[in-house]
C-alpha cells in the first residue's frame, strides 16, 4: 500500500511515513493509492466482532505490511480500552429511522479521541523503532487541545505544547488540557487571541532552525492515519444496522471534512451507503458548495458550535482529487487559483457526481437551539450543539425513508452545557470519571504573544521530564 499526494508533485510513501509527514512536500494530503476493497461475504461477517477486533480487521491493509499486526492490534487495544463504554461507538435508536452513533466515549468527550487515541500510540510506536522524538506542537481554541494532549501524554517519543489564548477557552475545555499531570505535556496561555497563536504557530515552522532543531510536527487533521482511524466506526455502524443487505445513510456535523470523508472512504472500500449528509453552522461553504457547485471562502463567524467554525475545509481536497478523477497536475491549478480569488468552480459534471451521494443542510444558532430542544422534546436525549446540526440535517435531507440513517454524535453535551442548557433548561452533568475536574490542580504557562520567548521556553522545558 503506498500513499500518493493530490497535487502529484510529491513522491508517493509508505504508511509510516506519511504518518510522520502529514501534509505532502507540494502542500498537497496523502490518499491511498487504492482503496482496500470489502465483499459483501467480508462485510457480513464483520456483524460478531467486537470494535477492537474490527478495527484491526478494516485499517490493516492500509499499513502496507509496515507495522507487525500484532503490535498493531495491541496498539488499537490499548487506544480503546480507555473508552468509557464497552461499545467504543455505541448506536442508540433516536426515532423510528434515525440513529446516533455516540462517538464521545473517549477520554475528553469529543470524536477526536477515536482517531486521536490511536494516532498518539503510532507516532509512538514508529519513532522509538526509528530512535527519532518529536515536538508536536498545536494551538487550540477548543476540542483539538484537550484531545491532542491526552493522545501524545506520558509517549517517550513525544513532547507536547500546546498554545491556548489566556482567557479565552470555556472552562471545561481549558481544564481538559491544564489539569493533565505528565511530564511531557506543556500548556502555553499565550496573552493574546486565537489568531495570535496560530500565526505564532505558523512563524515557528516558517523558522526551519527551530523546526529542525525540535523535529517539529503537527497532529492536524489532514493527518492521513486520522481519516484512517474513523473509517472503522461507519463499518461498525452498517454491521449493526444489518449491512451488506440493506444499505444506510450517514449525517455528519462537519468543520474540515475530516469525519464525512471517511464515510466516503468507507463506502469507496465497499460498505453500501447510499447518502452522506453534511450539517453545517452558519460557516457553510461546504453546504454553499453542494448548493451551486462553486466554493467561496467567507470571514469565519463564531457559532454555538466552535469546533466547525472554519472555512477552508482543508480534507475537501481529498474529495476534489477524485472527482478531479485523480489528476494532481490539475487540482494543483485549481488550489492555486483558489488560493488566489477566493473561488473554485469544479463545473457541472463533478458537482452533479458530488450531489449523487452528498447532501448539505445548514443551521445557525438558533436552528441549533431549536433542534436540541426538539430532540429532547421527542426522544428526552440531550444532544450538544454540533451533534444536533448532524441530526437535524440528516432529518431534513431524508432520501428513502427505508434507509436508516445514522447521525454522529460528535461531542458529549457536557463539553457545551450553556447551549445545552439554554436550549432545555437542563445543565447535562460530566460523566462520573470528571467529576472532579473542576477540583484537579491546573498547570500552565502564561507567555506574552512574542515569538522568541516562546520559543526559548520550548527549547528550555523540552526532554527534561516535567523539570
Ligand atoms: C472537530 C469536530 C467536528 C468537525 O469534524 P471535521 O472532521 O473537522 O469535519 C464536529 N464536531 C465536533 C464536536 C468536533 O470536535
Amino acid at each position: 500500500m503506498r500513499y500518493i499526494s493530490t497535487r502529484g508533485a510529491a513522491p508517493a510513501l509508505a504508511f509510516d511515513e506519511v504518518l510522520l509527514a502529514g501534509l505532502a512536500r507540494d502542500g498537497g494530503l496523502y490518499v491511498p493509492e487504492i482503496w482496500p476493497q470489502f465483499s459483501d461475504a467480508d462485510i457480513r461477517a464483520m456483524s460478531g466482532l467486537d470494535y477492537v477486533e474490527l478495527a484491526v480487521r478494516i485499517m490493516t491493509p492500509f499499513l502496507g505490511g509496515r507495522i507487525p499486526e500484532a503490535d498493531f492490534a495491541e496498539l488499537v487495544e490499548e487506544a480503546y480500552t480507555g473508552f468509557n463504554h464497552a461499545a467504543v461507538a455505541p448506536l442508540k435508536q433516536l426515532d423510528s429511522r434515525t440513529w446516533l452513533l455516540e462517538l464521545f466515549h473517549g477520554p475528553t468527550l469529543s470524536f477526536k479521541d477515536v482517531a486521536l487515541q490511536l494516532l498518539g500510540r503510532l507516532y509512538d510506536y514508529v519513532l522509538r523503532r526509528r530512535g527519532e522524538r518529536v515536538t508536536i506542537v498545536g494551538a487550540t481554541s477548543g476540542d483539538t487541545g484537550s484531545a491532542a494532549i491526552e493522545a501524545c501524554r506520558d509517549r517517550d517519543s513525544i513532547d507536547i505544547f500546546v498554545l491556548h489564548p489566556l482567557g479565552r477557552v470555556s472552562e471545561v475545555q481549558r481544564r481538559q488540557m491544564t489539569t493533565v499531570d505528565a511530564p511531557n505535556v506543556w500548556n502555553i496561555a499565550i496573552e493574546g487571541t486565537f489568531d495570535d497563536c496560530q500565526d505564532l504557530l505558523k512563524a515557528m515552522f516558517n523558522d526551519i532552525q527551530f523546526r529542525d532543531e525540535m523535529n517539529l510536527s503537527a497532529v492536524n487533521s489532514i493527518n492521513w492515519a486520522r481519516v484512517m482511524a474513523q473509517i472503522v466506526y461507519y463499518f461498525a455502524a452498517a454491521a449493526a444496522l444489518g449491512t451488506p443487505d440493506r444499505s444506510v445513510a450517514f449525517a455528519v456535523p462537519t468543520g474540515n471534512f475530516g469525519n464525512v470523508y471517511a464515510g466516503y472512504a468507507a463506502r469507496e472500500m465497499g460498505l453500501p451507503i447510499d447518502q452522506l449528509v453534511i450539517g453545517s453552522n452558519s460557516n457553510d461553504v461546504l453546504t454553499r458548495f453542494l448548493a451551486t457547485g462553486q466554493m467561496t471562502i467567507e470571514p469565519v463567524r463564531p457559532t454555538l458550535s466552535p469546533s466547525m467554525d472554519i472555512q477552508v475545509s482543508s480534507n475537501v481536497e481529498r474529495l476534489l482529487f477524485d472527482l478531479y478523477e485523480r489528476d494532481g497536475m490539475a487540482l494543483a491549478k485549481a488550489m492555486a487559483s483558489f488560493r488566489r480569488n477566493g473561488r473554485l468552480a469544479v463545473g457541472d459534471d463533478r458537482w452533479r457526481a458530488a450531489r449523487a451521494l452528498f447532501d448539505g443542510f445548514r443551521l445557525d444558532d438558533a436552528d441549533t437551539l431549536q433542534a436540541i430542544a426538539e430532540v429532547y422534546r421527542h426522544s428526552g436525549e440531550l444532544l450538544d450543539p454540533h451533534t444536533a446540526i448532524g441530526v437535524a440535517a440528516g432529518h431534513a435531507c431524508y432520501r428513502n425513508g427505508a434507509v436508516p440513517m445514522v447521525a454522529l454524535a460528535t461531542a458529549h453535551p457536557a463539553k457545551f452545557p450553556d447551549a445545552v442548557e439554554q436550549a432545555t433548561g437542563i445543565r447535562p452533568p460530566l460523566p462520573p470519571r470528571l467529576n472532579d475536574l473542576f477540583s484537579r490542580a491546573e498547570r500552565a504557562n502564561i507567555l506574552p504573544n512574542d515569538l522568541r520567548v516562546v520559543q526559548a521556553f520550548m527549547r528550555d522545558r523540552r526532554f527534561k521530564g516535567g523539570a
